[in-house]
């Protein structure tokens, strides 16, 4: 159990190597909320702390201006009730103001927001500690701990103009509306935080499909790549019994003993082993091509004397269908290709046109336009329909309809024809008259003699 839960875990690990991706999406779904949170306490800390320095130097401000006004009218007691009252119309923060006499050791209160305890002593131990801190003529200002939200008492002396400390000026001040305010901001920006989580667990979804089509894509390739090294090495190992086929069918049609009958036989067979070995030198063609193991030898060359021996190589075939193959030069010029792979191309478009033409001529021509050569392979044949242009040069595309029904092919010679070509820098293009006639034009670029 325990072999299978280390080994799991390591597969796992493997599986996170192999897919990157992972790693990313669990940086997704932790980092940025948590960054947003650092990020949002952090900014939040600094806000606070201002704000808190801020209201400090404004209540410091406002003392300042009261006390130099109060050590003036310490006897007019209602003057000063109104001056607080006043103050505290304007300034939200304070909850409590009172001035207070020093009568001897005791501190009477003569203005207070609370006006119950006017012309009463402040018997409040701790509050009178804080008032005879304050007569050394300091400013005290420290949080208390009494309410739940940030919350001051600030005490300030009061002293007349032959420096005696006559009076007390007593502040409470508290943030508490403000931190409601903030509690509400962070309320919604907790919020949007999980929105973003959720959002990010939609992408982590999503992503985990986008994973799960990694894995089989990379499934699909290996597949792929089996499938094209298996039909490689099939296509090679069928070579060798089909040339021994073949060499055999050619001593025994040389034979005397044969019959006409036996002869014609023969010959059949060897037609047949023939097909084969051109399908399998096709099969070939396409793994080698799709593998990109296809080599080129390019070098300059004049094609016409390739053209025309291909030309010849097919008169036989055109002949026994009553088909005239011609081939017209019209212009001589250079073009950078390899000349085994054009002959290639060339039998490839020259047979298919001998191939889907019944009745009618096979022209083959080449000339110079705009600085390419093109070779032209025009036919009297079937002709294929526009919709059907689109998709012959797709793998295995064959026409399917009554004409081509007993006409044998793979479907694959113009799909190793145009990848060759556009391998040689070339292009292959092809206009066609449905019943009329195909033309097949292949181009290069002319190289002059210099280059
Ligand atoms: P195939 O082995 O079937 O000939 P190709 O790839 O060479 O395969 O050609 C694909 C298809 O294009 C053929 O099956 C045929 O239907 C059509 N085709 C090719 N050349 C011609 C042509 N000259 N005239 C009419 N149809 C053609």
């Amino acid at each position: 159990m325990k072999k299978f839960s280390v080994e799991h875990i390591r597969k796992r690990i493997s599986f996170i190597g192999r897919n990157p991706q992972i790693i990313y999406t669990i940086f997704l779904i932790i980092i940025i909320p948590v960054s947003f949170l650092l990020s949002g306490q952090k900014f939040l800390k600094v806000a606070m702390d201002n704000q808190e320095r801020l209201e400090q130097d404004r209540i410091g401000l406002m003392q300042d201006v009261f006390v130099g006004f109060a050590a003036l009218f310490m006897d007019d007691s209602p003057l000063l009730q109104e001056q607080i009252e006043g103050i505290k119309e304007q300034n939200k923060t304070i909850v409590d103001l009172k001035v207070l006499k020093k009568i001897g050791s005791e501190y009477q209160i003569i203005a207070s927001l609370d006006t119950q305890e006017i012309g009463k002593i402040d018997d409040d131990s701790r509050r009178n500690f804080n008032y005879n801190m304050a007569l050394s003529g300091d400013s005290l200002i420290f949080p208390t701990k009494e309410y739940d939200g940030r919350h001051w008492h600030a005490v300030r002396s009061i002293v007349d103009d032959s420096s005696n400390t006559v009076g007390i000026m007593y502040t409470d001040i508290s943030l508490e509306h403000i931190d409601e305010l903030f509690k509400e901001k962070i309320k919604s920006a907790y919020y949007f935080l999980m929105i973003i989580v959720a959002a990010i667990g939609v992408l982590l979804i999503r992503q985990a499909k986008v994973i799960d089509y990694a894995v089989l894509y990379k499934r699909l390739k290996e597949v792929d790549q089996m499938k094209d090294d298996f039909i490689s090495m099939a296509a090679h190992e069928l070579r060798t019994p089909l040339t021994i086929i073949r060499g055999y069918t050619e001593m025994l049609g040389d034979s005397k003993r044969l019959t006409e009958s036996d002869r014609q036989m023969t010959r059949n067979i060897e037609q047949s082993a023939t097909n084969l070995n051109k399908l399998i030198g096709d099969i070939l063609d396409v793994s080698r091509l799709q593998q990109g193991r296809l080599s080129f030898d390019l070098k300059n060359i004049q094609p016409g004397s390739y053209i025309q021996e291909v030309v010849e190589s097919l008169q036989y075939t055109a002949k026994e269908k009553g088909l005239q193959l011609t081939y017209q030069k019209k212009d001589a010029a250079t073009i950078k290709v390899d000349v085994d792979r054009l002959k290639q191309v060339l039998i490839n478009i020259i047979g298919n046109a001998v191939k889907y033409t019944p009745t009618g001529s096979v022209t083959v021509s080449s000339y110079v336009e705009k600085g390419l050569l093109s070779m032209r392979v025009s036919d009297t044949g079937i002709g294929i329909s526009a919709e059907e242009q689109q998709k012959l040069f797709s793998r295995f595309y064959r026409v399917r309809s009554q004409e081509t029904e007993d006409i044998r092919g793979t479907g694959l010679g113009l799909w190793i024809t145009k990848k060759i070509v556009t391998q040689m820098n070339g292009t292959i293009s092809v206009e066609s008259i449905k019943g009329k006639g195909t033309d097949l034009i292949i181009s290069f670029r002319v190289i002059k003699t210099e280059e």
